[in-house]
């Protein structure tokens, strides 16, 4: 991601963080929405300012000089909601430009200079911010990130004997990644959260990537302190590790690096990935990204649910593969339910039969 890791090396440089001294800032703040949010957080540990629904209402805190698009889930309507503040909005994509916005396009080989660039803009706009607008309401909250194959692998302690023995003895039943987005014709991050509630209970350790992250955030869950919300097997097994019981793993192209974990489970027990206990899940998706995702899930062989279909029910036989056909050639299937309390029940029953079909208790 060269746009956002250009741009986090020039608001540290000190000759930028000066230049806004002169202008009177206190200093350059940088923060995340969305996506490119999610890959500074997991990577850098800079904090997010909210997920995809969230985004008008960071401008409207009047705190924002400008926002920098990467390519994609950014509505082009912000441009509009930033002209109502002073807050400028920056494409740096050919393939994603707004009108309205400013356009600085970032390659290869000029990302540091564009970056600079970028960040003079938004101390420029600094003596614009009229202090009688700003309102950041709210507190922060913690959260617990960095969940990188490499760093759960160390977390537990060097090789994944220690999660296949939690999930041989069903303490960790199996784990499921609820990724993908939010949706408007959702109330806000409701099903995010109470899916990722309900599978916790149910000793289902739950991944979580994209704007997922920011509601499961939200909601307490990515603190070790959220196990007391666990059922009691993930609740002793990541209290013993000391991590959250819902791991924050990235952006959504991270989720490719789910997969990964799941192929090096498949391998370390000597199995397909479709006979493992897990299932994907994007509640809330809205991004054509989100389905795509989903399909390579299933294409793997991970069961996965989506809160609405895509648009393919127009043809009963497409609709019929992928909602059961697709089980028999891979070994998983999607299921589409709205309500995240009878996904999670749905999801249970998948985790059992992978369970059972290991000779394991349900
Ligand atoms: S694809 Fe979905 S999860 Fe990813 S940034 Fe866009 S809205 Fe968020």
């Amino acid at each position: 991601p060269i746009v956002s890791e250009k741009i986090l090396e020039a608001v540290n440089e000190q000759e930028l963080i000066d230049l806004a001294k002169e202008k009177g800032a206190a200093g350059i703040n940088i923060a995340g929405l969305c996506c490119t949010g999610n890959e500074l957080m997991m990577r850098k540990g800079i904090p997010m300012a909210g997920n995809h629904l969230m985004t008008e209402l960071a401008i409207i805190t009047g705190a924002v000089e400008l926002i920098v698009v990467d390519y994609q889930c950014i509505m082009p309507s912000l441009v509009q909601v930033g002209n109502c503040y002073h807050t400028k909005m920056i494409t740096t994509a050919d393939k994603a430009r707004f009108t309205g916005a400013d356009h600085v396009k970032f390659e290869m080989h000029n990302g540091m200079e564009q970056a600079r660039k970028v960040v003079k803009m938004a101390i420029e706009r600094y003596s614009m911010r009229n202090p009688d607008r700003v309102e950041i309401p709210g507190e922060p909250v913690d959260i617990m990130t960095g969940f990188s194959n490499e760093a759960l692998l160390e977390a537990f302690g060097g090789s994944l004997t220690p999660l296949i023995d939690a999930i041989k003895a069903g303490k960790v039943r199996g784990a499921v990644g609820i990724v993908g987005c939010n949706n408007p014709k959702y109330k806000h991050d409701y099903c995010n959260v109470n899916l990722t509630r309900e599978l916790i209970k149910k000793d289902i350790l739950v991944i979580v990537t994209g704007c997922v992250t920011t509601a499961a955030g939200k909601a307490g869950l990515l603190v070790p302190e959220a196990i007391e919300q666990a059922g009691p097997g993930l609740k002793e097994i990541c209290g013993n590790l000391g991590i959250p019981p819902v791991i924050h793993m990235g952006s959504c192209v991270d989720n490719a690096r789910i997969l990964q974990l799941a192929a090096l489970l498949a391998n370390e027990i000597g199995v397909s990935i479709s006979d493992l206990p897990l299932a994907a899940s994007s509640p809330e998706w809205y991004s054509e990204k989100a389905a795509t995702i989903g399909t390579y899930a299933v294409a793997s062989g991970i069961y996965t649910h989506l809160g609405h279909p895509p648009n393919i029910t127009g043809s009963p036989i497409v609709t019929n593969l992928a909602l059961g056909g697709l089980d028999d050639l891979v070994g998983a299937c999607f299921a589409i339910e709205p309500d995240p309390f009878k996904a999670a029940k749905l999801i249970d029953e998948r985790i059992k039969l992978k369970r059972k079909g290991l000779g394991l208790e349900e």
